[in-house]
């Protein structure tokens, strides 16, 4: 699948998860998260479990990582990635997820600098 953002093959870093079909709906790949989000996904401490990570709406999706698992199957090894929706998984609305959509993410300033007046 594509990097929601650049369009580009994005590899298993971060899904982008529709939290209430459970269903994946986007990825995003290191290159864009890093420079969207810094190291604020990573090192964040993100354990509201409802709201978005940076506005005060509702968290629609959720941004799981991607994590390697080994499985044993009959004496065989299999590897395979899967992602977990937690209450630490980093949310956004869908107002942040569509900023995040514009076509060059280069030009978005920084999500947690801005103001927004919101209605709620
Ligand atoms: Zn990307
Ligand atoms: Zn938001």
């Amino acid at each position: 699948m594509d990097c929601t953002l650049c369009h580009e093959d994005a590899g298993f870093n971060r899904a982008i998860v529709d939290t209430l079909s459970g269903l994946e709906v986007g990825r995003i790949c290191l290159n864009c998260e890093l420079e969207v989000f810094g190291y604020s996904l990573q090192r964040g401490f993100w354990s509201d479990g409802s709201s978005c990570s940076f506005c005060p709406r509702d968290g629609h999706f959720a941004l799981p990582t991607w994590e390697p698992e080994t499985e044993e199957r009959d004496g065989d090894i299999y590897c395979s990635v899967a992602y977990e929706v937690t209450a630490e998984t980093p949310r956004l609305c869908d107002e942040c997820l569509h900023e995040l959509r514009r076509p060059h993410p280069a030009s978005s300033r920084s999500e947690r600098s801005r103001r927004r007046n919101e209605r709620r």
